[in-house]
């Protein structure tokens, strides 16, 4: 790590107001406030820069969202040119502005198929919240107001509102602050590594599809409006279905009607090496909720795209849709995203990620981790991976969730110079697109380092 002299008193000082008054998402505060949260000042490209001065490679692109990459002054630029001119207007009473009406447009060419209409918001939570919303207004204009429920899956993760935690299978959330909203079911995810139970990937796709019609004929098909999942599952640690599920679950949804929506709020933009992850797993949804890499991260921003199918209902029958934030369209939000998908687009970011960068970071990944001791598994497509730690490989035997060993190594990963996140037993990588493959070789150098470091740490525990 290149340690620089700074100031030590500084980050001494923003620890101790940060334990005072800052209260982190998804944290255990009393836990942090013990050792003290780590104080990030700057950026560049794919690297990060501590207080203490330590440069740290982003594995992460921060949440999963800087797509282009720290430090792009454009992007500062066009919300300075931006906020000069209109700082702020709402798009609510027959009103818009330039930059929300221009980056509805751009989103309609770039989604896939008749995804022609954009409702902005701006976080992923709030895009799913209007996703559950527009999908049950939807069925009401249609005349069949009790199709309300809509079917998700287990260890999904749709965001952190009240509506997002609902859909989100995420066991720990469902298990504080309920009761969630109703009318929402889940099924069995397509983690073939993990829940196979020994049938080969093909089997496994189909068996997961089925769930699907199952739980639709347990529900009954006239009251089921949709099916909301992720193209690849990302916060559940990154786990791609196997070849053959997304077929399977679009035929099911067409034969009883029911609206699909993919949640693209880790997928678009890029990450898997097309624009959207529906065009990577060949998935032809009715909505796509994004967010994250519409920005960049610059600015918080997400949207909903909306397919023919729903937009002419609405538009055509529906009247007003009471639904929208203050913030929906924000012209300033709206100006950085422009500039970032001119970005995306001008430097040919997804092509580079899609020929380049994304084949060489599976390959090395597989190559130079798939024999370590640790990894029981690696799955992934363009830059987004994600790998099994495993106590034993060839059973597919993972590690017990009470011993963290999740944390254990992303632990020695924040030490050691890179962001690598756990999500339970599994560890996940999703670097910012512009990353060269000089840049995932040291990831990657990192990477192992750190998985030798947990391989000693569970030692010195007894557990191997
Ligand atoms: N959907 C998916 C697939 C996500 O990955 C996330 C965030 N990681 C969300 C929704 C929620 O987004 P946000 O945190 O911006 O509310």
């Amino acid at each position: 790590m290149n340690a620089i002299n700074k100031e030590p008193a500084r980050s001494e000082d923003i620890r101790a107001l940060d334990a005072e008054h800052h209260l982190h998402p998804f944290t255990d505060t009393h836990a942090l406030n013990a050792k003290g949260a780590r104080v990030i000042e700057r950026a560049e490209g794919v690297y990060l820069w501590d207080s203490e001065g330590n440069r740290i490679i982003d594995g992460m692109a921060g949440l999963w969202c800087v797509n282009i990459g720290y430090g792009r002054k454009e992007l500062a630029e066009a919300a300075y040119t931006q906020m000069n001119q209109l700082p702020y207007y709402n798009t609510f009473f027959q009103t818009t502005t330039s930059p929300a009406t221009q980056l509805a447009k751009e989103l309609a060419v770039l989604t896939p198929g008749d995804l022609n209409h954009i409702f902005f918001a701006n976080s992923g939570s709030e895009a799913i919240d209007t996703v559950i919303r527009m999908v049950r207004r939807y069925w009401e204009v249609m005349g069949k107001p009790w199709r309300k429920t809509l079917i998700a899956r287990n260890n999904a993760y749709h965001g952190s509102t009240i509506g997002g935690t609902s859909l989100g299978g995420m066991g720990a959330m469902h298990n504080q602050g309920g009761p969630f909203l109703p009318g929402i079911e889940h099924i069995r995810q397509p983690y073939w590594y993990g829940e196979a139970d020994g049938q080969s990937p093909e089997t496994f796709a189909l068996t997961c599809a089925q769930a699907l019609e199952e739980k639709i004929l347990e529900v009954g098909p006239d009251n089921v409006a949709a099916f909301v999942g992720e193209p690849i599952q990302g916060a559940g640690g990154v786990i791609v279905p196997p070849e053959g599920y997304w077929a399977e679950i679009q035929k099911i949804c067409r034969k009883y009607d029911i609206l699909l929506v993919a949640d693209e709020v880790i997928c678009g933009f890029g990450r898997t090496g097309n624009w959207f992850g529906s065009q990577t797993l060949d998935i032809k949804p009715d909505l796509i909720s994004m967010a994250k890499g519409l920005s960049s991260g610059y600015q918080p921003i997400s949207a909903v795209a909306v397919g023919e199918r729903v937009a002419s209902a609405l538009i055509e029958k529906g009247g007003e849709f009471y639904h929208g934030f203050t913030y929906s369209g924000h012209p300033v939000a709206a100006a950085v995203a422009l500039e970032n998908l001119r970005i995306l687009r001008e430097e040919k970011i997804i092509e580079q990620v899609r020929d380049v960068t994304g084949p060489y970071l599976q390959q090395q990944l597989r190559e130079r981790l798939g024999n370590h001791p640790l990894v029981g598994h690696i799955e992934g497509v363009g830059l987004i991976a994600g790998m099994a730690l495993a106590q034993d490989k060839a059973q597919h035997k993972l590690f017990d969730s009470n011993l963290d060993v999740g944390t254990i190594c992303r632990n020695h990963c924040f030490a050691n110079g890179l962001i690598m996140r756990a999500c339970g037993n599994r560890m996940v990588l999703s670097p910012p697109l512009v990353i060269t493959k000089a840049e995932i070789d040291e990831m990657l150098d990192k990477a192992l380092l750190c998985l030798d470091l947990t391989v000693a740490s569970l030692k010195e525990m007894g557990v191997t």
